[in-house]
């Protein structure tokens, strides 16, 4: 079995609001081993992102990570200075964001903003990091690396934008890929050779990766392990092909029922009856109770733990939980 990478540990991450509290990242952990897929899904508003941001303190300002470990390479991150974060951002860890456009400065052309982070991170001169620049624009299936280079943002399309940035966190060689809803804005078949890309960037250099994503059919074709989040939590995890064939948690269940299925022609698609509820105003209970067909008196009670019901498949739900932990 591979090492672990990245280990994430109770992570708390809080904003503060003019109505308070919100608990957007509430005591979440897992783990992504060397070349591993882990994909954490759920609804908008269900702290995946957030918790993309937290690993890479890039949380908006109101917000603050006031508990856990995020354990990467043998450092915990959360100990580190904004300068080594920055220089592990580009040298350890790269991130792919869900608009290239907003990403990239639209008053430098690709080149001066893919060859400068290349020097820096890597100590090479100007001549060597466009080279390297090229080298990457043309792996990644782009043509014309030469024009590309001097070209700006706005003259790109979002697919070839996506690329760009794709090289751009590929640039240091990351051992880990951050990747926040990175086909979301694109059309469906540029998502799809978007998706390729990845896929063939993990194999070929066993890079491991965290993919943010609501879409199940993201899941399915990219995850080795899937975290499910629900109000902030984790609400059930597992190795996909379990996951998918065998969900637990209500919520799970509730998720992959919504999913379009090829050749299954319906009406209206399922949708899970419903509000996520407020963070701010969180009581000691399961999250899900409102919206969940199965709920109990505990449930509105005690909140359910996340604990292993089959091999390496665990799920945070009354229904899973025997009489001692009640
Ligand atoms: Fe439903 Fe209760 Fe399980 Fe929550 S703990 S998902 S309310 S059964």
């Amino acid at each position: 079995m591979n090492e672990t990478l990245l280990q994430v540990k109770h992570l708390q991450t809080n904003f503060y609001t003019e109505n308070g509290v919100v608990k957007a990242v509430n005591d979440v952990s897992f783990a992504i081993r060397e070349g591993e897929t882990v994909c954490i899904v759920g609804e908008s508003g269900c702290g995946k992102s957030i918790t993309a941001l937290s690993l890479m303190q890039l949380i908006p300002e109101n917000g603050k990570v006031e508990g856990g470990e995020i354990n990467f390479s043998g450092k915990n991150l959360l100990d580190l200075s904004k300068k080594d974060i920055r220089r592990l951002r580009g040298n350890e860890i790269g991130m792919i964001f869900q608009e290239p456009m907003t990403s990239l400065n639209p008053v430098f052309t690709i080149g001066e903003q893919m060859i400068e982070p290349i020097q820096e991170h890597l100590l090479l001169s100007k001549k060597d990091a466009y080279k390297k620049a090229m080298e990457l624009i043309t792996m990644l299936g782009i043509p014309n690396a030469e024009k590309i280079v001097n070209l700006y943002p706005h003259e790109l399309s979002g697919g070839m934008l996506q690329r760009i940035m794709i090289a751009i966190a590929l640039s240091c060689n990351p051992k880990l890929i951050i990747a926040d809803e990175p086909t979301t804005a694109l059309d469906v078949t540029i998502q799809a050779q978007i998706l390729d890309l990845l896929r063939d960037i993990k194999k070929e250099f066993n890079t491991s990766m965290l993919l943010i994503t609501h879409d199940l059919g993201v899941v399915a074709e990219m995850a080795d392990y899937v975290v499910v989040m629900y109000a902030g939590k984790v609400v059930e995890e597992g190795p996909v092909l379990e996951l998918f064939k065998n969900p637990q948690h209500p919520y799970t269940k509730g998720l992959l029922k919504a999913k379009p299925v090829i050749g299954e022609r319906k009406d209206r698609l399922y949708t899970i009856a419903g509000q996520v509820p407020n963070l701010v105003d969180l009581h000691e209970a399961c999250y899900f109770a409102d919206r969940c067909e199965h709920a109990m008196d505990i449930c509105r009670m005690k909140q359910p733990v996340l604990t292993e019901i089959a091999k390496g498949q665990k799920a945070a739900c009354w229904l899973y939980e025997d009489g001692e932990n009640r």
